[in-house]
């Protein structure tokens, strides 16, 4: 395959999820069809996609036939295992890389990568045994957090540590072994920058945003986040270091710590579209899913400007579902729904984003108020 991609050329996605979902739509606007890989029938991407191949992420018959049908491979799902991958590059170009998918699966990899680029985080420890956990905590102090490296996301696989006691429990407790001790870090906000690269590494990155979280669930973004111009620039440089370290072709999601003296530790990366940046569907000319969908298909990235302000809320589980109707029904409101059939608490079913004119993004009380009928805490 030549890049460019011409536009009869057919990129494949790895995951069913609504990140594959809104980057479909995203090819499908510049010409390409896509084949999504997930093993559930009828989920979010497959229902706008061209094509599907439905089986299990780990079965070879499943990834050959998948590869078969696509021109280019990307993920919206990063958990294929390392035989998976290598089969799926030995067939077609995969992009972002499969050794980059390798250093986003475990914690310990990430964070050893990140801190042998001079990018700093929360210090930490790895944890193969209860007696390195027991060193961990000692060089570390309480509280910590203790997370496994591989499979956790939403808060999943973590566990606080608050003093002596909860130590053994919780090493009991956390699956997959080894972990990671981090210290913890008393954040004054936690924000994200995400960054497109293309072949020829040139790079364009979105303003920082700021993430609030509720039940370890992302609830608001806040575009862009309310902190200092300076510590803006610096989140966005060590977002661009990170690309750049990884020699990442497609995009990547670097979510940060600010701390009350204003610090940026990085926390976690991904390389592929983020719940962050769902707000840049509508107050950006080009969002994250279309800069992701150029770097993948070759097609020069614009820049990633912004023409709005603008409030992101994620739509979880039965009860937030359950305001669909009013939500539509509200003017500014600009509903995206992910067309789940299974609705189960803790699942993510869709979003809502209000655009407010640049600069004015209003104080906490007037962004609950703009999200009514939603109850948003802001
Ligand atoms: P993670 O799965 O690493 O993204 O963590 C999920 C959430 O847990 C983060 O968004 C933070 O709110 C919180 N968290 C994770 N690591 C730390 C840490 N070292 N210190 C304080 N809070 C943390």
């Amino acid at each position: 395959m030549t890049f460019p991609l011409p536009p009869d050329a057919t990129i494949g996605i790895v995951g069913g999820g609504q990140l594959g979902r809104m980057s479909a739509l995203a090819a499908a606007r510049l010409g390409y069809r896509c084949h999504i890989l997930s093993p559930e029938v009828d989920c979010p991407a497959a229902r706008v996609s061209a094509g599907h191949t439905l089986g299990d992420y780990e079965d070879p018959a499943a990834l050959e036939h998948f590869a078969a049908h696509a021109d280019v491979i990307t993920f919206e799902f990063e958990n294929v295992s390392a035989t998976g991958l290598d089969l799926l590059a030995a067939r077609k170009p995969v992009r972002p890389g499969t050794a980059i998918l390798r250093v986003s699966q475990d914690r310990a990899v990430e964070k050893s990568f990140l801190n042998g680029i001079g990018v700093p985080t929360a210090p930490w420890r790895p944890v193969a045994s209860l007696a390195e956990l027991q060193d961990a905590a000692a060089a570390l102090g309480l509280p910590a957090i203790l997370k496994t490296t591989r499979l956790g996301y939403d808060g999943k696989g973590q566990a606080m540590l608050r003093g002596e006691g909860d130590l053994a429990p919780a090493f009991k407790r956390l699956a997959p072994k080894p972990l990671i001790l981090e210290g913890f870090v008393d954040f004054a906000c936690e924000i994200s920058v995400i960054v497109a690269r293309g072949a020829d590494g040139a790079m364009t990155s979105f303003d920082a945003v700021e993430n609030r979280h509720r039940d370890h669930i992302l609830d608001l973004t806040l575009a862009p986040a309310r902190i200092p111009q300076q510590t803006a620039a610096a989140a966005t440089a060590l977002a661009r270091r990170v690309a750049e370290g990884l020699d990442l072709v497609g995009l990547l999601a670097v979510e940060m710590f600010v701390t009350a003296d204003n610090r940026v530790l990085v926390n976690e990366i991904a390389p592929r579209p983020h719940n962050s940046g769902h707000w840049t569907i509508d107050a950006c000319p080009a969002s994250q899913f279309e800069l992701h969908i150029r770097a993948v298909a070759g097609l020069p990235l614009p820049n990633a400007t912004r023409h709005a302000d603008a409030v992101m809320k994620n739509l979880v589980g039965p009860e937030e579902s359950a305001l669909w109707p009013q939500i539509l029904a509200t003017p500014g409101l600009i509903p995206h729904p992910y067309g789940k059939t299974e609705v189960r608490p803790g699942r993510k079913l869709g979003h809502v984003t209000r655009l407010f004119p640049r600069g004015a993004l209003p104080g906490p009380f007037a962004i609950s108020a703009a999200l009514d009928p939603l109850a948003a805490e802001v």
